[in-house]
């Protein structure tokens, strides 16, 4: 069994991509392999948002710099991932989500994120032309959140491996994780092919516990199917990503580059498992949300849905870490926040991998920690 790389990498999404283009850069030779097309699970599902407004120390820096790096995508990849700033603003309805908003304000400005800020409810309508104020007390406001295209992205990543000397296979499933003497020795596919590396990196996302198990290594992450849809374009309103917490609320953007809508809710009660099946009942919901928010956009039409997986994790943090089987890793369960963090885990994990630390970059990322006790990254 020859071997034609050092690190061999499962999962074509934004992870595994981002995890990849790192590697190479550290002068690794990877091998990227996906069952699918590259983006054919959550990633190429997602509706693009990037925020750094985040709760805790160690999501708020790994947001600020996913965001260096998006705003530096251009250049570095060679590609226009459509990266625009069009900013996140947080809604609060009730005193209860002012006083936390405020709260977490100060946490982020305290760690970096300068540009957060309060807003009442008359500057939320002039941020977000056609916003409804009513019964709105405000917003948390960051200008420098934003968006950018998913396929472009992990294209991108994808392009620069090949160009670094690696190998990046789709439509090739690994079905076997193969070892010898609590050491990973690489992978086996679906077609019976066996690819040697000292390295072998689980970045299956809704699929990782599946990959865990074929080395026998569990890996506590669970899909769970969240739906989207996407309207016509329009002209540009200049409405940064509403987000609505409440029962009966949901988070929308328009899309810079040709003005279409996207958003999703999150479904009550969550629905577990692998399907990717649409709904009559988010078709006929999520526009009235978000005519509930932006009454004028009544004229602009669905085009299309389609839904995706969540890959969460217990206590609703990612894992970033080695693994009892030695040489064999597990970057997942990014919890809904996979395309934003990407760029800055796949940094992460390549530094992790290339100084051969024992312990992982960020201890609430461990594979084996205590689930039930950590506070989620939110
Ligand atoms: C509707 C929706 C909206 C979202 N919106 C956002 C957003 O605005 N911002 C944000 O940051 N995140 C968002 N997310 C979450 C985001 O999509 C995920 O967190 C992220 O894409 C996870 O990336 P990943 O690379 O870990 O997983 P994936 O993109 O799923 O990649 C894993 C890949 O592994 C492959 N694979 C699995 N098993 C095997 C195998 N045995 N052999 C080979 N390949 C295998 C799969 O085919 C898949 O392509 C959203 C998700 C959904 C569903």
């Amino acid at each position: 069994m020859p071997k034609s790389t050092d690190i061999i990498i499962i999962g074509g999404g934004i992870i595994g991509a981002a995890t990849g283009y790192y590697l190479s850069r550290a002068g690794y030779r990877v091998q990227l392999i996906e069952k699918g097309y590259l983006c054919a699970g959550s990633t190429g599902r997602c509706i693009g948002g990037i925020r750094q407004q985040f709760t805790s120390e160690g999501s708020i820096k790994l947001m600020l710099e996913s965001v260096r790096h998006f705003s530096d995508m251009k250049e570095e990849l060679g590609i226009d991932v459509h990266w625009h700033p069009g900013g996140y603003l947080f809604l609060a309805h009730s005193p209860e989500k002012q006083e936390a908003f405020l709260a977490n304000i100060a946490v982020q400005q305290g760690f970096g994120l300068k540009d957060v800020r309060w807003v009442d409810a008359y500057q939320a309508g002039q941020i977000a032309p056609g916003l409804n104020i009513d019964g709105l007390l405000g917003g948390s406001y960051c200008p420098s959140d934003g968006q950018a295209y998913p396929f472009a992205v992990v294209n991108g990543y994808a392009e620069k491996i090949k160009s670094l000397g690696g190998i990046v296979n789709t439509f090739t499933e690994v079905t076997a994780i193969l070892q010898s003497g609590g050491r990973v020795q690489g992978v086996k596919t679906v077609a019976g092919a066996e690819y040697q590396a000292d390295i072998v990196i689980n970045a299956a996302g809704p699929w990782a516990r599946e990959v865990g198990l074929m080395a026998g290594i569990e890996v506590p992450v669970e899909p769970e199917r969240h739906e989207a849809l996407i309207t016509e374009g329009v002209d540009y309103l200049n409405i940064p990503m509403l987000v609505d917490y409440r029962a009966d609320g949901g988070y929308f953007q328009q899309f810079r580059h040709n003005g279409q809508f996207i958003g999703c809710y999150s479904p009550i009660p969550n629905v577990p498992g692998h399907s990717t099946a649409s709904s009559y009942e988010f078709l006929q919901e999520m526009p009235k949300r978000m005519l509930k928010l932006v009454p004028a956009l009544g004229p602009v039409k669905v085009l299309r849905q389609w839904s995706g997986s969540y890959e969460n994790t217990p206590d609703g943090n990612p894992i970033l870490d080695r693994s009892p089987l030695d040489g064999f890793y597990v970057i997942a369960g990014m919890c809904g926040h996979g395309f934003m963090l990407g760029p800055a885990i796949g940094r992460m994990a390549a530094d992790f991998i290339k100084n051969g630390a024992k312990e992982p970059p960020v201890a609430e990322f461990a594979l084996e920690r205590d689930f039930s006790s950590q506070e989620a990254m939110k």
